[in-house]
């Protein structure tokens, strides 16, 4: 079996989405330290790697990527300084929080489950009756 990394499949689910109109913005998580030497920190822990926005029709999707093959993230909190948890824990919980508040999450290891997802969500379809009505006007 060929293998495929996170990056290869990013890849794949951006090119594939922004050639159907949807806008991908990279979400990260991280921490700046100011010249003054104040901390900024910015994202959320566990957030996902990208928002997927769509206008007319509006759409807003959180999307996981995942290497392919159910690359289900372990969890490695007891090997983390105590009262630390780990990104598998740390995602888990973003999205259960998310999607409590009526968000959409998407974990996507490649275009298989995405066109899932899109078909299951009936985004396809008024992706494309976007499409064709842009063309008929
Ligand atoms: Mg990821
Ligand atoms: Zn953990």
């Amino acid at each position: 079996m060929e293998k495929h990394s996170e990056a290869e499949v990013t890849k794949q689910v951006t090119d594939y989405m922004e050639a159907r109109g949807w806008r991908l913005i990279r979400m990260n998580r991280g921490f700046f330290q100011r010249p003054d030497g104040s901390a900024l920190s910015f994202g959320e822990p566990g957030m996902p790697d990208y928002l997927a926005l769509h206008y007319r029709p509006a759409a807003n999707v959180w999307i996981e990527m995942k290497r392919p093959a159910g690359a289900k993230p372990r969890c490695i909190c007891l090997s983390k300084k105590p009262r630390q948890r780990c990104t598998a824990c740390d995602q888990a919980r973003w999205q259960l929080e998310e999607r409590a508040r009526g968000g959409t999450v998407w974990i996507i290891d490649g275009l298989e489950r995405l066109e899932r997802y899109l078909e299951a969500g009936g985004y396809q379809e008024a992706v494309q009756r976007q499409q064709e009505m842009k063309f008929v006007s």
